[in-house]
């Protein structure tokens, strides 16, 4: 693990992410929001393993805001959007927290999740492992925990938890 400026890092991989995806289909957008609290020092990270896990996490919203565009094209002023934050958590830890207005999730997914090759994406879309995978590179790898809020149909927030 090295000091790692997480703000740094957040902002490039959703770039990375968001412009992936662009580069694909050309008619995929959304709004990018970020929110940083420039006065968190760095924290302790393997920035290449945490960079995998926050790819994760964004491919995985601009799935979700591209989705519900699609299942509600009649909603007038829908705009997808996916935001980071960052901050200081409870008890000396720093969060990450990855949002989007996308689908959300009906309480059976957010169940399985976590779980490997768990996925409601058709063949070749997804592989199930990516929060799987990250679920191990956030707890295992840097002591830390990641959770999720959601709500069907409204939006999804993964919580990215650090020791600072
Ligand atoms: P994959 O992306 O290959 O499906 P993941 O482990 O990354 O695998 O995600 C597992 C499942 O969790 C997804 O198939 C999807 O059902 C759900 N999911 C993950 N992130 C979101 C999100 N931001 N919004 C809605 N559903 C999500
Ligand atoms: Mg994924």
């Amino acid at each position: 693990r090295q000091p790692t400026d997480i703000n740094l890092l957040a902002d490039e991989y959703l770039r990375l992410a968001y412009h992936g995806l662009r580069a694909k289909n050309k008619s995929f957008n959304a709004t990018l929001h970020t929110d940083f609290d420039m006065s968190l020092g760095k924290v302790e990270a393997v920035s290449q393993d945490l960079g995998r896990v926050l790819l994760n996490l964004f491919t995985n919203a601009f799935y979700a805001v591209q989705k519900r565009k699609e299942m509600q094209p009649s909603i007038n002023g829908y705009m997808p959007t996916v935001s980071v934050i960052t901050r200081r958590g409870p008890d000396d830890t720093v969060e990450v927290r990855v949002r989007d207005n996308g689908t959300g999730m009906p309480e059976g997914v957010q169940q399985k999740i976590f779980q490997p090759f768990f996925t409601t994406k058709p063949t070749g879309e997804g592989t199930g492992l990516g929060l799987s995978l990250s679920y191990d590179i956030v707890t295992k790898g840097h002591g830390g925990t990641l959770s999720v809020e959601t709500q069907e149909g409204e939006y999804t927030e993964f919580i990215i938890s650090l020791p600072a």
